[in-house]
């Protein structure tokens, strides 16, 4: 019975109301957490695993030697190669494809590259929107690659005093 009448008061009282006012209140003057995506970014570890990337060296050669270890290490089956030997003798592919609806993200083909070619990039907001868009080419990768490799470069750098 004494609840009933306490409740009765308070709801008459508008407590509810008053403590909701309250938080809101506490809330409008603290500090503010909302990040303004895509203006404003978190900082990000220089180990972030987003879009692949396959890269070059400063010369323009293309780093990867077509060894296939990637492709042989991912467990989602994501990666399909195809190589040829070139008229100097070294191997290059021909056909580097990813298929980012079956990738995890699990970065073993980037552990597992011995020239540092396939590398997973800072880049997470991509999008397909067509289940093709989302089979990146060798070409397509190459072109990330080549965009960001400035970026790419420096977390190698900065993650290389824990490998
Ligand atoms: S990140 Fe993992 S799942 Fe994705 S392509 Fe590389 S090895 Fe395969
Ligand atoms: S990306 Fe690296 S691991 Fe994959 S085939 Fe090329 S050299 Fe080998």
């Amino acid at each position: 019975m004494l609840r009933k009448v306490k409740d009765v008061f308070s709801s008459l009282m508008l407590v509810e109301l008053l403590k909701g006012m309250a938080l809101t209140g506490r809330y409008f003057f603290a500090r503010k957490i909302t990040v303004q995506f895509p203006e404003e970014r978190t900082p990000m570890s220089p180990r972030f695993r987003g879009l692949h990337a396959l890269r070059r060296y400063p010369n323009g050669e293309e780093r990867c030697i077509a060894c296939k270890l990637c492709e042989a290490v991912c467990p989602a089956m994501a990666i399909t190669i195809e190589s040829e030997q070139r008229e100097d003798n070294t191997r290059r592919t021909t056909r580097y494809d990813i298929d980012l609806t079956k990738c995890i993200f699990c970065g073993m083909c980037e552990e597992s590259c011995p020239v540092d070619s396939i590398v997973e990039t800072r880049i997470f907001d991509y999008h397909g929107e067509q289940r093709g868009d989302l089979l990146y080419t060798k070409q397509m990768l190459l072109a990330v690659g080549d965009k960001y490799e400035a970026q790419i470069a420096a977390d190698r750098t900065e993650d290389a005093k824990f490998r």
